[in-house]
């Protein structure tokens, strides 16, 4: 169905089907016809792809990624929506839906026993909830995927595509640069969804790295490093790292002198070389 922005249609379309709209899990759908197509064009959903969409609410963007796209794969947690995704979505044979939590889903399994001989790319206008946990998900699993191409809140947006060294960053802002290269593609007004959120959205597309920055020995140590320095904002790395991790201050400090920076630096001045420098060298000392 190609109407599915036209907000008569989605409102007789919900009424047949009894749905409405749960708040809990982010049901913001689009109805601004000229966003989806450009998601769907921007984030590589063309011959030779497969996509992965998680939360297709109406099918809207599933539509569009269908169209362009060799296969689909789309992850939606409202069971409700089956009825009507089976409608609107009818005259497509490269579909399928799966009906889950996009937490739970063995995705390296699914790329496998779905996209054989595809490149794989994730599209998803993500329910604001848990759109930071499905991100990290998503790359922290090194999927073997492409892009991910994401609309998400503004504020998120701000964290999400800051640059590592400046104010705005968080462990998220790391976390994503080291995986992959955040890029915003556009901006979306809250105009643009039905019900109206509260505040605008962008959509940014990750392109994964074939290589993660060198250095790390242990992500899982790095990560969590990069948390606690992240932990409490304005705060010097050494205090936070301290107090969030139970590491005494002269030992932090020693880490934090080895790799040449000053006594007083804050997370959010150092650079992801420098990041990775420090966390190494904690790691040797504990
Ligand atoms: N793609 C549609 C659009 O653009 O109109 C819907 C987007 S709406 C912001 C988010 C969708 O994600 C909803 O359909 C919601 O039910 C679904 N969702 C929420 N939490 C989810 C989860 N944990 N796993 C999969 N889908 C989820």
């Amino acid at each position: 169905m190609d109407n599915l922005s036209n907000i008569s249609v989605v409102k007789e379309l919900l009424s047949r089907h009894g749905f409405t709209f749960s708040k809990a899990l982010g049901q913001n759908f689009l109805v601004n016809p000229t966003v989806c197509p450009k998601i769907a064009e921007m984030g590589n959903a063309k011959p030779g792809f497969g996509v992965i969409e998680i939360g297709t609410g109406i099918g809207v963007l599933t539509n569009e990624l269908c169209k362009r796209a060799d296969k689909v794969v789309a992850i939606e947690i409202d069971e409700r929506l089956k009825p009507v995704l089976e409608e609107t979505l009818a005259e497509y044979d490269n579909f399928k839906l799966i009906i889950s939590d996009v937490l739970k889903v063995d995705l390296h399994k699914l790329i496998k026993d779905e996209f054989e001989g595809l490149d794989v790319a994730v599209c998803a206008n993500l329910p604001y909830y848990i759109t930071s946990p499905i991100i990290m998900s998503l790359l922290e699993s090194r999927l073997p995927i492409k892009s991910v191409t994401v609309m998400v809140q503004k504020e998120a947006g701000t964290r999400l595509l800051a640059k590592v060294g400046s104010r705005d960053m968080g462990a998220v802002t790391v976390a994503v640069n080291y995986f992959s290269e955040p890029r915003l593609l556009f901006n979306v007004s809250r105009g643009s969804f039905m019900p109206s959120p509260n505040v605008d959205s962008c959509v940014i597309r990750f392109d994964i790295r074939e290589n993660t920055p060198s250095g790390v020995t242990d992500e899982q140590f790095f990560f969590k490093t990069v948390r606690a320095a992240f932990s409490q904002r304005r705060k010097t790395l050494c205090n936070s790292v301290s107090s969030a991790m139970g590491i005494d201050k002269p030992t932090v400090f020693k880490a934090i002198e080895e790799c040449g920076l000053p006594q007083s630096c804050r997370p959010e001045s150092l650079t992801m070389e420098q990041l990775i420098s420090f966390c190494e060298s904690l790691k040797k000392l504990i």
